[in-house]
């Protein structure tokens, strides 16, 4: 974006103004003085005024181990929402990008880039989700192969192969999940078609966005500029 126009944006005036300001001397892009009002300002530059600095950055990506308890969802008139776990800083148009149960916990992204959003969760494009769950019920090999085939679950069409690891198997049993779509309780609802129950569930990543298990459940924090890369 031209400078002058990532100015007038920022809400220092119009374009007549803003450019006064450059020649007047009193911008710096990435710390140095800008006087040409076209220079080329890039998302990740430092623009300052008078000293003060101005962020090109508009949107914003935190990354949040969601609790159980809390819903997917800006609002709720009776259930905490996971907006309610965001610090008093951070921007007040964020929007939780997909969507985990109640009971569900971990990695959710939010954010207020719809572009990206749109990107994560298109129907075509596949992205993985990778869980972690504890079963009720005996998971077998024969599982491993139903969930690679695809199964029915009450849906128009099966759900596209899942490759499903057993990390321990028993009465109750202890799984990793990938899945590469977004259908409604699509895990609790794959476990069901095996008569099995999830009775805890974890999402542990989402395309290559890894959850930070350094953040327990109710934390959360910005991306990094290279997980931010890696996604988009
Ligand atoms: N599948 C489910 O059943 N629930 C979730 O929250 C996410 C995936």
């Amino acid at each position: 974006m031209r400078l002058d126009k990532y100015l007038c944006e920022a809400g220092y005036g119009t374009r007549t103004e803003v450019k006064k300001i450059i020649k007047a001397g009193l911008v710096t892009h990435n710390g140095t003085k800008a006087l040409r009002p076209e220079q080329k300002v890039m998302e990740t530059d430092q623009v300052a005024v008078n000293g003060q600095k101005l962020s090109l950055c508009t949107v914003e990506y935190w990354m949040l181990h969601k609790p159980a308890g809390c819903v997917s969802a800006t609002e709720d008139r009776a259930l905490p929402t996971v907006i309610d776990y965001l610090p008093e800083e951070a921007r007040k148009d964020l929007f939780p990008v997909g969507r985990l149960d109640r009971d569900t916990e971990g990695l959710l992204l939010l954010t207020n880039d719809g572009k990206l959003a749109h990107y994560l969760l298109s129907p075509r494009r596949h992205v993985d989700k990778v869980y972690y769950a504890r079963i009720l019920g005996k998971v077998t090999e024969a599982h491993v192969e139903q969930f690679a085939r695809g199964l029915d679950i009450g849906d128009e069409k099966e759900t596209l192969p899942a490759a499903l690891h057993i990390l321990s198997s028993g009465p109750e049993s202890e799984i990793q999940v990938t899945i590469r779509e977004g259908r409604y309780h699509q895990v609790k609802r794959m476990f069901e078609a095996i008569d099995c129950q999830v009775v805890y569930l974890k999402r542990l990543s989402m395309g290559s966005l890894i959850l930070d298990e350094a953040l327990t459940p109710g934390d959360c924090r910005k991306l990094t500029e290279e997980e931010l890369q890696k996604l988009k």
